[in-house]
């Protein structure tokens, strides 16, 4: 700690000796607390002082602070570093681990194809070398310093990847980089908005390179600024199909998965086989390639290597199982530091759940066996893992390490041959392995079968946009889950919401609260809709009710009494307008009589809920609302002596009324991407299914039931799996309704079926197999429900359960 304190610059108030191997900026991720230092940095959500008490119960014992607070004062085994900026002295610390390293340092920026020039290069290289590289796209301010640390003292190469999107980012990131070959992946026009100009974005890029012996890139204008940017010394090795290059290049074939290219360098000509045949793989490719014909690599080698590099999983899975069981699917890389991010995911999941792992051997770990496996077996002791299955020889060997109740597999097809499908039960398994293992059988031994259709909810998106929603306000936060949280999942999405630290939550009935506190869920949940049957599972399960009218108070009173429970929360519900439910102004005294004696329960809030937020049009009659609803919170107020939290915006009013957050705010349509305002959030939900068959029609003749549409041409009609009982309106049909296939809309024609509709395929070379989105990110969900007079809550709530919900994490 002494050490790391002059680094960093920081003062230290030492407590009982540590040994520091981790390093966290995240508590709730946190598997070695005794060797951690976190770092307590603030951000916009969280701050992470606010948890270091708690992460001192949890068994940490060093931190990095810029406060000193007084209740640390309680926490006399803790050793602290005040410093005065915590992100800098993470930094700080970053820099200075990269500077003792002896790896060579590879640093890859670019708008697109960093991570998979950073996983390809891994692919090409590790043969050869340690290579170590940083997890995932960890490459921002904070996950650039968090790769760094991880570089262990065997890796000879470091490949890092640096993202930015504003001015004076790179500065930063090239301090600590200081990388010896620099690659320039592709600039395109992300974060175009925060820049003046295209080149002071990649002025502020090509900082990268300052330092670099060499610098990697296609040649062209790009690489020509880049050179006007960096010191002369810098030397450049550039590819091109179109003008000179160090490395030329020549497509000669392009199949429908491969592309061959002829590349020449100097005296040495080969031909490449490309196993993608798109364009950007083409581009990453040879960003890579050109690091090997730097390296001296023999043409053969980089020929076999090349031949065999496999698509980048960018995405972990999470999908629904077999017997009510969970899949975390991430089999695409195999290490421990992306086996330590899977193991956080999974800490996510569904808590009443037991947690299984199934891991491979790793494949490139740099540790030795002998010390890697038990620390390994630790881990996932730490992470109360109840079930390890390990596969591969490796693992095997060392089986003495783990759980008496662990099972091993020499490879896959033993672990398919001899375990049985009943073994999974009511489990969330993680299966994490390498490539080589083929887990893709084991995920497809343990999915749940469906008929293809699926609404893929991108849990990134979401998150997106809850701190969209975080960033307009200060107030508490309430998240709307009703209706299976607006049709995207109700344990997923509360797993997730609680798990980024929400206020509440709010559903519509008792037992989809119940179904939450089932799931783990221990955050407040407010129940909309309390029916007096569900009194008592509400009582034991802390679910609080919203109060709209007396009796329903007094009766849910009576209740507490009967249970002799106190002070237990509720919600006072008045109406100022919409005129559906709640309390009005003429019936408070009676309210206020009620609470003339003792009461079992107390008013943890009162709301109200605005009728026309969203629109301009009634701005007056909102204003009114509000006025009406702080009148008579007042005078509620008045009569009581704690603190009653007061919230009436929904996530329209969040955007429009930022002056009436009050305590708190209650979010619903906003998390899943839907803005009032234009605000830049995020597509959550995909409606998608695949085309599974395709016929050819002649001109003129009617498709489907009663013979609604005719072809005009002779045509290709294509039958996708997805019809009105998925919740496809009908009134889509006959050209009415579009899809997106092969990257066009195209219209559904003919009357929509129960389980299938017809799409007309004649102007695409679309086939059977490919994917079909119904809305998402090409067809928005709004652009459907204006096409069909709705709003977008009807159709999101109106996918029906039989539809598999996917979710998606980078
Ligand atoms: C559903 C609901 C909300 C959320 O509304 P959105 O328009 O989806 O943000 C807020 N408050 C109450 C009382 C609700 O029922």
């Amino acid at each position: 700690m002494k050490e790391i304190a002059d680094i960093i610059e920081g003062e230290l108030r030492q407590g009982i000796p540590v040994e520091i191997t981790e390093y966290s900026i995240d508590s709730r991720s946190i598997i070695t607390p005794e060797h951690t230092l976190f770092f307590a940095l603030k951000g916009n959500n969280h701050n992470g002082h606010d948890y270091i008490q708690t992460l001192y119960s949890d068994g940490i014992r060093a931190f990095v602070i810029s406060e000193y607070r007084a209740e640390f004062d309680h926490l006399p085994e803790a050793n602290f570093i005040l410093v005065k900026d915590v992100l800098t002295a993470l930094q700080q610390l970053a820099a200075f681990h990269r500077q003792q390293s002896r790896a060579e340092v590879i640093g890859i920026t670019g708008s697109n194809g960093k991570t998979v020039v950073k996983e390809w290069l891994y692919q090409l290289l590790a043969n050869d070398h340690a290579v170590y590289r940083s997890p995932r796209s960890y490459n921002s301010q904070v996950g650039v310093p968090l790769s760094l640390l991880g570089i262990d003292t065997k890796a000879d190469i470091a490949i890092i990847e640096a993202g930015i999107s504003q001015k004076g980012e790179m500065q930063r990131l090239q301090h600590m980089i200081r990388p010896d070959i620099g690659i320039f992946t592709h600039l395109g026009d992300a974060h175009d908005e925060n820049f003046s100009s295209r080149e002071e974005k990649l002025a502020e890029k090509a900082r990268l390179f300052t330092t670099c012996r060499w610098v990697i890139g296609q040649a062209g204008n790009v690489m020509q600024f880049i050179r006007t940017q960096v010191p002369t010394t810098t030397s450049f090795f550039t590819w091109s199909e179109e003008i000179e290059a160090d490395v030329q290049v020549q497509t000669v074939n392009i199949a429908l998965d491969h592309r061959e290219v002829k590349v020449t360098h100097g005296q040495q000509s080969f031909t490449l086989d490309i196993p993608f045949a798109d364009i950007a793989s083409f581009e990453n490719c040879m960003n890579a390639v050109c690091v090997l014909l730097l390296k001296k690599y023999a043409p053969e080698i980089i020929v076999s290597r090349v031949a065999q590099l496999s698509a980048i999983a960018m995405r972990l899975e999470i999908k629904e199982g077999i017997n009510n069981c969970t899949l975390v699917n991430d089999y695409y890389n195999s290490d421990p530091s992306s086996f330590q991010l899977a193991l956080n995911i999974l800490a996510t999941q569904d808590t009443s759940k037991e947690r299984v792992v199934i891991l491979s051997d790793f494949m490139d770990s740099g540790k030795e066996a002998d010390d890697l496996y038990p620390s390994i077996a630790e881990t996932l002791r730490q992470a109360n893992v109840s079930l390890f299955i390990g596969i591969g020889k490796h693992l095997s060997d060392h089986r003495h390490d783990f759980a008496p109740n662990s099972r091993f597999y020499e490879d896959t097809e033993h672990f398919l041959r001899q375990e049985e499908r009943e073994n999974f039960k009511d489990q969330v398994i993680l299966i994490k392995g390498a490539r080589v293992f083929q887990f893709e059988f084991i995920a497809g031994f343990l999915q749940k079968q469906s008929h293809g259709t699926i609404l893929e909810v991108d849990l990134d998106a979401m998150v997106h946009n809850l701190n969209h929603f975080r960033s307009l306000t200060d107030a508490h936060i309430a998240v709307m889950v009703k209706a299976f949280s607006y049709g995207s999942g109700s344990r997923e999405i509360a797993s997730l919401l609680q798990y980024h630290r929400v206020d509440y939550l709010m559903v519509a009935f008792a037992d989809e609260g119940i179904e939450l506190r089932a799931a783990g869920i221990t955050i407040p949940i407010a129940v909309m809709n309390p029916e007096r049957e569900a009194f008592d599972n509400m009582v034991m399960f802390n679910l609080e009710p919203e109060i709209y009218a007396l009796d329903i108070l007094e009766d849910f009173n009576r209740s507490l009494a009967k249970h002799g429970i106190k002070r237990f929360p509720v919600h006072i519900k008045l109406n100022t307008g919409m005129n559906r439910s709640g309390f009005d102004e003429r019936d408070l005294p009676r309210l206020l009589d009620f609470f003339r004696s003792e009461r079992s329960v107390y008013i943890r809030s009162i709301f109200s809920h605005l009728a026309g937020s969203d629109e301009t049009i009634h701005d007056k009659f909102t204003l009114g609302q509000i006025q009406l609803f702080e009148r008579m919170t007042e005078h509620i107020q008045a009569r009581f002596d704690y603190k009653i939290w007061r919230h009436i915006l929904n996530s329209a009013g969040i955007e429009r009324f930022p002056q009436y957050h009050f305590d708190m705010v209650r979010l619903g349509i906003g998390l899943h991407g839907i803005s009032a305002t234009n605000a830049p959030l995020q597509p959550v939900s995909s409606f998608k299914t695949y085309i599974s068959s395709i016929r050819e029609v002649p001109e003129g003749q009617s498709i489907g039931y009663g013979r609604k549409s005719f072809t005009t041409r002779p045509s290709r009609i294509a039958v996708i799996t997805v019809g009105y009982a998925d919740g496809l309106n009908r009134h889509l049909s006959n050209r009415v309704g579009h899809v997106f296939v092969k990257g066009k809309r195209v219209p559904i024609i003919g009357n929509i079926c129960m389980d299938t509709c017809m799409i007309d395929v004649t102007d695409t070379d679309a086939t059977i197999g490919d994917e079909v989105e119904i809305f998402g990110k090409h067809i928005p969900v709004t652009e459907l429900a204006e096409q069909l007079g709705t709003i977008p809550y009807e159709i999101l709530t109106g996918i029906s359960h039989r539809v598999k919900r996917v979710y998606y994490k980078e």
